[in-house]
């Protein structure tokens, strides 16, 4: 343990603690110390804070508590002529100056500067956690890379954002090194930041580290159960399932050294390019905690190393870089060599499955004009035709794996794709273009990835490419007739008719009390996985998280209990949930790892219930708003009157079945309504509820806010609730 860390570190806990001691007190003399403070729309308070300490920041005095906790931790100053034997010391000091700096953070939101302008992103809130927290749970994200200061120059940023893009990382930012910071390299590389491209610029200071800490910290608590205050647990569950690291870039400062210590609490070490004096494994970690002197050109392979990722990378024979991280990648105008579709041109994609006899495996064919044909700034009509076939294939797998097309082709660099089916939309960028990049590599992205994510259902791939308007309309015709066909299919598909549901378990590795039970007709709460998927996807991997459930015999098809159900239920949540209704939200309902696409929660006044979805970060008449909602339904346990869904859910014929359906609904925000709009007019009709009336008597934000003015509004228009059966 060398000397010198320990007294940077401790000299910049006390720096950070004294910043955060002085604008506690601005904050308290322009506010008052009763003022709220908290970090937009999330349900876990100053989040490392809360999630280490127990206590729920809710005003600004709360804070006093948690100074006397950091003047506790941080130890007495040592020079550097002494010898620290452990590291103990300079792991509180780190754990201080987390706190003092989310004490900070809190209270710039509250005085400013304001976390968030036009570059940085500041904390980041529920709706974006649970969602890009899924990517850690299935894999499609291993981590995050937390980077403090800059790159040399603006070349060296962009390369490191590229090869951690490439590894699927995202890429925390913070912090700058003499006035530069790496998110402005990027930007001036002409990189586009964001979460959707994995580049996250949190903050411009230090003190922005705790954004990157403290969504590992939700994480912990929402996703593995995780209590408030499991200090212990928390930071074993991030050594073990959060794959981060910390790359620092440029001058080290003392402050930057307390909050590294603040991060090698959990377990994630940090790696430098200058020469700073390293820490070697003991106690924490079985790997270095501090490596220095990395050449930029090898940093990115180091902390890959150092922090042990293994990382699995598909090959796609195509001119320009592929990875997940490029999905969110959105083509300007200005920057598009060609486009295909969006309603400028005729276009399409379907897969078909052919006789092995008719599939020359690997087969790409362009059938019209090239991208060499046409101007800059030009379109092209698009048909894909994917024809492939396997022993596994059924034709119940076509839709599946016709909707890859979108997330294959998004992830190759410069690539864009939106929609589906005959009301897609793709565009080339000019740098792709420049690349190398040519339509018959769509193709190539599509038979590499069919035979790397499905490799187990179809043994064959081959693709067309038409790009000669008169063909495309007249094979869209074709092809529209099969969209119709399989529509027809996939309605007629109802619970009664499949004798086998499919389980998903995908979300225990975070959530480990928690399983989906995926039926025709209420898809997994997460809103990703159908059916169908489950029944594919346990085709492609049969010991993998989808595994058949046969229903066996019903106990109670009112509330959608079957006793196999059951029993496959119980086993899996080692006895901790005995039964599990698909069909009511008040006897025994389905529970919920976080991942839900909505909530819905009785509202007794009105004899019905308000559905929210997560997007909506306003108050609802339940008196909660969707995080402290979150809070009640997640982390695997039933409770009645509350279940987590899927959108898709709302308008089944078995949405709240034994509770009696859609005429439940009596709120929902205003967009969220929207959404569902035409099928939920439809399933209205089915009942005989007068479709669009029926939608119209449902409030929304702009009717209240309180369940007496949702209960006002009902009235007034006599919504169908008031008439039903008491709910319990
Ligand atoms: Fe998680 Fe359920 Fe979605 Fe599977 S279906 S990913 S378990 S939320
Ligand atoms: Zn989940």
């Amino acid at each position: 343990m060398s000397i010198i860390i320990a007294a940077a570190a401790i000299r910049g806990a006390y720096k950070i603690v004294d910043q955060a001691k002085e604008i506690y007190k601005k904050a308290v003399e322009e506010k008052g110390a009763d003022s709220p403070v908290a970090f937009p729309n999330t349900g876990y308070y100053i989040p490392i804070i809360y999630s280490m300490t127990g206590i729920a920041v809710e005003k600004l005095s709360d804070f006093d508590e948690i100074f006397a906790e950091i003047d506790r931790l941080v130890p007495e100053p040592v020079d550097e002529e002494f010898w620290l034997p452990y590291l103990g010391p300079v792991l509180d000091a780190g754990m201080a100056t987390l706190y003092a700096e989310e004490i900070i953070e809190a209270c710039k939101y509250l005085i400013g500067p304001n976390p968030v302008d036009d570059l940085w992103l500041g904390a980041a809130d529920d709706v974006i956690m649970r969602e890009r927290g899924i990517q850690f749970v299935d894999g499609t994200a291993p981590g995050f890379a937390a980077i403090a200061g800059a790159a040399p120059d603006v070349e060296t940023a962009v390369e490191i954002a590229r090869k951690l893009q490439e590894k699927r990382l995202y890429v925390f930012m913070h912090s700058n090194d003499n006035g530069t910071s790496f998110a402005e390299q990027l930007v001036e590389g002409g990189v586009q930041l964001g979460w959707d491209t994995r580049l996250v610029p949190f903050g411009r200071g230090i003190t922005s580290a705790v954004y990157a800490l403290g969504f590992a910290s939700r994480a912990a608590l929402s996703f593995g159960g995780v209590q408030p205050g499991d200090f212990r647990r928390n930071l074993l569950y991030n050594k073990n399932r959060v794959f981060a690291f910390v790359m620092a870039l440029g001058e080290v400062t003392d402050e930057w050294y307390a909050t590294a210590a603040g991060a090698i609490n959990y377990g994630f070490p940090t790696i430098a390019d200058s020469d700073i004096p390293e820490i070697l494994p003991t106690g924490i970690c079985t790997y270095e905690h501090v490596v220095s002197n990395i050449p930029h050109d090898q940093i990115v392979e180091k902390c890959i190393e150092v922090r042990g990722l293994k990382v699995k990378i598909s090959e796609v024979p195509i001119p320009v870089s592929y990875s997940p991280a490029f999905e969110g990648e959105r083509i300007r105008k200005d920057d598009m060599y060609c486009e295909f579709g969006g309603n400028r041109t005729p276009a399409f994609e379907w897969f078909n499955t052919l006789d092995s006899k008719d599939v020359e495996d690997g087969k790409i064919e362009v059938i019209g004009p090239e991208i060499d044909d046409i101007e800059e700034g030009g379109n092209l009509p698009l048909g894909i035709v994917i024809e492939g076939s396997g022993r596994k294939m059924q034709s119940d797998f076509e839709p599946v794996l016709e909707r890859q097309v979108h997330t294959f082709i998004n992830e190759a660099q410069g690539i864009w794709h939106m929609g589906q089916r005959d009301i897609n939309w793709l565009r080339i960028s000019k740098d792709a273009k420049k690349a190398g990049f040519k339509i018959e590599h769509f193709g190539s992205i599509l038979h590499a990835m069919l035979h790397e994510k499905y490799g187990k259902i179809v043994d064959k791939i081959q693709v067309k490419l038409y790009t000669e308007e008169a063909k495309v309309l007249e094979l869209r015709e074709k092809v529209r007739k099969v969209y119709g066909q399989r529509d027809e299919r996939l309605a007629g598909m109802v619970d009664e008719s499949v004798d086998t549901f499919y389980s998903c378990s995908l979300c225990q590795s975070f959530a480990p009390d928690h399983i989906c039970v995926i039926t025709p007709e209420r898809s997994g709460l997460c809103g990703a996985y159908s059916w169908l998927d489950g029944k594919a996807a346990y085709e492609i991997t049969p010991t993998g998280p989808n595994q058949p459930i046969a229903k066996g015999n019903a106990v109670d098809a009112t509330i959608g209990q079957w006793d196999k159900v059951n029993d496959f239920i119980s086993s899996t949540t080692q006895g901790k949930i005995e039964c599990m209704s698909a069909y009511s939200m008040i006897v025994d309902p389905m529970t919920s790892c976080g991942c839900f696409e909505c909530i819905s929660a009785i509202l007794p006044s009105t004899n019905g219930i308000m559905i929210v979805n997560r997007e909506f970060t306003g108050m609802t008449p339940s008196g909660m708003k969707f995080s402290t909602l979150a809070g009640t339904v997640g982390g695997g346990n039933q409770t009645p009157g509350f279940v987590g869904h899927s959108k898709h859910y709302i308008s089944s014929k078995k949405f709240i079945f034994a509770e009696g359906g859609v005429q439940r609904i009596v709120w929902m925000p205003k967009a969220l309504k929207d959404d569902v709009k035409e099928q939920l007019i439809k399933r209205a009709d089915e009942l005989g509820l007068g479709g669009e009336a029926f939608f119209d008597k449902i409030a929304d934000e702009t009717h209240g806010e309180t369940e007496e003015e949702i209960m006002e509004y009902i009235t007034k228009v006599g919504h169908p609730a008031l008439e039903m059966d008491e709910m319990f």
